[in-house]
């Protein structure tokens, strides 16, 4: 039995909340993203993240070589988050990344999660209109299943739980895949939508089971709503330039379609 695996993101990033409540979906007091911009103006900026990103558009840039990545196979012990708009754990160890045209060495923070309903339609960014891929797997990622585990013992609350014995190269791509991406300057796709990030796009995906995507559908909120489509609405491009790296897979004719995302966020304004 084939499963349809769908887009599923993963971001190293800072989320910087804005005072005001926010969500996905407008909702009694919340504001959902076409509102984000009252809270923060940015949010209505020109430099907004995520895009749709067209392949035949890009523009090969030879300085976008591998990334150097230290401490990511280290051990750690850390909590897993989850609140209204997303699960998150922290990395509780010093790992790196440097290199891929990156101007500093980046330490990331914290990894999160956006999905989407029923296993599809998650991602954030897309690729060539697409928001999902489908992609054949039969069998569940080993190494999501501690998240999973974790995170079915609080299923439907908010709450902060250990979770032990992990490393941040669990949750990425192999290095091998990290050398074809696409790089383009954002924000975060939360308020307050700071416009400092530096984002790069991988183009191979992380496969999850139908089964383990459903899990992540199945969440819910502290009120008892489903946790789904925690993810926002591409923006404009208002005529950025999005650079693509020379790794071998980078083609017209992408079938696998993402991705993982590492966003760097820029030490001077967010770290
Ligand atoms: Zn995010």
């Amino acid at each position: 039995m084939k499963s349809l695996i769908s887009l599923f993101l993963l971001s190293f990033v800072l989320h910087v909340s804005g005072s005001e409540e926010w969500c996905y979906q407008t909702k009694g007091s919340c504001k959902g993203p076409e509102n984000w911009k009252t809270i923060d103006k940015i949010c209505g900026g020109d430099r907004q993240s995520p895009i749709n990103i067209v392949t035949k558009a890009t523009q090969l840039d030879k300085r976008l070589t591998q990334f150097n990545l230290t401490g990511y196979k280290t051990v750690f012990d850390s909590t897993v988050k989850k609140n209204s708009h997303t699960i998150e754990v922290t990395i509780n160890t010093t790992a790196t990344v440097s290199g891929g045209n990156l101007e500093d060495t980046y330490k990331p923070l914290q990894f999160h999660l956006h999905w989407g309903t029923n296993g599809v339609r998650g991602s954030e960014h897309t690729i060539d209109g697409e928001q999902y891929p489908m992609e054949e797997s039969n069998s569940d990622n080993k190494n999501f299943e501690n998240l999973i585990n974790v995170l079915r013992s609080i299923q439907n609350k908010s709450d902060e739980v250990p979770i032990k014995n992990i490393s941040a190269s669990q949750f990425l791509l192999p290095e091998e895949n990290m050398t074809s991406y696409y790089r383009y300057n954002g924000s975060l796709t939360v308020p307050n939508c700071s416009e400092s990030v530096i984002w790069t796009v991988f183009e191979k995906p992380i496969p999850l089971s139908k089964k383990q995507l459903e899990f992540f559908s199945s969440l819910k909120l502290s009120d008892g709503t489903p946790m789904v489509g925690t993810f926002r609405p591409i923006q404009l491009r208002f005529g950025r330039t999005v650079y693509r790296s020379s790794g071998p897979a980078v083609l017209a004719s992408v079938v696998l379609l993402f991705v993982s995302i590492i966003t760097t966020c820029s030490l001077s304004h967010l770290c």
